[in-house]
């Protein structure tokens, strides 16, 4: 061993107990070295924690389904966690007319009365024919994707209550994330594996963290140097702006606000998720947690959803990635390659709009790449 190396007491200090530092931290035990997490919430998991409330599995900041084509992936988090067979499938609610989503034949019948694919595939034909060229921004790649009418009902308003950001200026990669079919498919997910871990998310990323030294409440940030003394590397999994004081200036980001509600009623929305596409209603989505995984609770526990633009202090949820946010992450990451024994991971620390599979994989990457590093 090095003399370098036996100045530490850890070789890696992984800065966030969510899926990407459990992840990173459980390759680099497995590969025999001394990890330790640390968080700053007083629970591990991140934003995919769950809680157990009168017998339902909370998804406390918001749905979370997991879901993937990956092989590689869903191997491994098997190996942590049972999965169950749920099947993500989510109603519109526009003004109280009900859709069926992502955009598929019971959509579009409800939409146009059309019953055949032809018949859906001639009005999206004629639609879709107002945008010329390539789509430039969410606006028109909707539209070309679907059409009017299913852009002002079911994309418009909801998509302007979670980013608070006119379509025209949104990327128009975010609406790609929906599939559309000619089918009578309700599956939101085009994915080949799809569940939820059976007994929650946090059962899964305890299993992940078996046997290592995890402390919650403790802020990185707030005392770099006695965790630098302790670690030759850190992995950071928070906001990379906020890791450099936000020197370059803050990046965007959109918070979310949960108003629980606990109800006496063993069913109140018949569904996991219910959207709410109109722009009035203040709300994005109401989730019932009891239909991620139904352990036949007699009452419920459901969460309106609220965007909002994140500020200093909130929960960072949904990193913006326009144009401007996206030239100023760069600037960020460039630093970030001049930061020494320094890693950057997950959806804040690389300022990005990952899906739990996603993540799943950049930290099996990562951690690859790292023990070839220092083999
Ligand atoms: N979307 C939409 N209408 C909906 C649901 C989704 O237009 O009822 C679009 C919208 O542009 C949104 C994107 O799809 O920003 C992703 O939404 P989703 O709710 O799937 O994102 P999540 O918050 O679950 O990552």
């Amino acid at each position: 061993m090095s003399e370098k190396h036996s100045a530490y007491e850890y070789d890696y200090l992984i800065v966030g107990a969510g899926l990407y530092g459990a992840v990173f931290a459980r390759q680099m035990a497995d590969a025999g070295k001394k990890v330790k997490v640390i968080d700053r919430r007083n629970h591990i998991a991140g934003n995919i924690y769950t809680r157990l409330e009168d017998n339902i599995h909370v998804h406390q900041y918001g749905a979370h389904i997991f879901h993937t084509n990956n092989e590689d992936v869903w191997t491994y988090l098997n190996r942590f966690a049972r999965f169950n067979r749920f099947t993500n499938t989510v109603v519109a609610n526009y003004k109280g007319e009900l859709y069926s989503l992502p955009f598929n034949m019971y959509t579009f019948n409800k939409m146009w009365g059309v019953v055949t694919p032809q018949q859906a595939q001639k009005k999206i034909e004629e639609q879709r024919a107002e945008i010329k060229g390539e789509p430039k921004n969410l606006e028109e790649q909707a539209i070309k994707l679907v059409g009017r009418d299913i852009y002002e009902k079911l994309i418009k308003g909801y998509t302007e209550k979670q980013w608070g950001r006119p379509c025209s200026e949104l990327p128009a990669f975010i609406i790609r994330r929906l599939p559309v079919r000619l089918t009578f498919d309700n599956n939101y997910f085009n994915a080949l594996y799809q569940g939820i871990p059976i007994g929650g998310y946090t059962k899964m990323v305890e299993n992940l963290l078996d046997g290592i030294s995890v402390e919650l409440e403790q802020d990185y940030l707030k005392d770099r140097e006695k965790w630098n003394s302790i670690a030759q590397t850190i992995v950071f999994t928070g906001p990379i702006d906020e890791y450099f004081k936000y020197s370059l200036g803050p990046l965007e980001y959109r918070s979310v606000r949960f108003e629980t509600e606990k109800l006496d009623t063993d069913n109140f929305q018949g569904n996991a998720a219910v959207n709410y596409t109109d722009a009035q209603t203040p709300w994005t989505r109401i989730i019932e947690h009891k239909w991620f995984e139904d352990l036949g609770s007699p009452v419920t526990i459901i969460s309106r959803e609220y965007s909002s633009e994140w500020k200093v202090g909130d929960e960072p949820y949904y990193p913006v990635n326009d144009e401007k946010n996206s030239d100023l992450y760069r600037k960020y990451k460039k630093l970030g390659e001049t930061e020494e024994n320094v890693i950057f991971g997950g959806r804040l620390g690389e300022y990005k709009y990952y899906d739990m599979d996603a993540v799943v994989a950049s930290a099996l990457d990562a951690s690859k790449k790292e023990l070839e590093r220092v083999r």
